[in-house]
């Protein structure tokens, strides 16, 4: 199959600082450094850039969509000044314990979503989670290669 390369973000952890609690004020989000320099050169080398992320907050109750848009339309207007678009975010509102769903990471889901959507080749992208905290590393290995070699395999955990 053929398709797009993309670079999947995580947000909590990779974008903004991990607090160890739910993120939904504006207060608390902070972009981490160079998290736009390293969206600027994957979108420059080619690359969509989706995020993807968990917010069971939502399934807790304890903030809304709404919330949720809110943060994401601040996030995107931050990386937006800075020359880092954002192709898409997606996330699960769902909580495990109010039953199971499949969108919820590790359930590929919302990685199937996206890449039905945008045409993504799986085989050219590459996925950032939180516990590969080398985002920055991630990005500019892809920007300064700029020539659309293969990177490696989606990884999913
Ligand atoms: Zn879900």
């Amino acid at each position: 199959m053929s398709g797009v390369p993309a670079l999947f973000l995580d947000r909590d952890g990779v974008i903004n600082r991990e607090r160890g609690e739910h993120t939904w004020r504006e207060a608390d989000f902070e972009v981490l450094p160079d998290v736009a320099e390293a969206i600027r050169r994957a979108r420059s080398a080619g690359l969509l850039v989706v995020v993807i992320t968990n917010q069971s907050g939502i399934g807790l109750g304890l903030y809304t969509h709404d919330h949720v848009a809110r943060l994401h339309a601040l996030l995107r207007g931050t990386l937006g000044h800075q020359g880092a678009e954002l192709t898409a975010i997606y996330y699960c509102p769902h909580h495990p314990s109010r039953g199971k769903c499949l969108c919820r990471k590790p359930g590929g889901l919302l990685l199937e979503r996206a890449m039905a959507r945008y045409g993504i080749d799986p085989a050219r992208s590459v996925m950032v989670g939180d516990r590969e905290r080398d985002v920055v590393g991630e990005a500019r290995s892809l920007g300064a290669d700029g020539t659309g070699r293969s990177t490696g395999e989606v990884r999913q955990h």
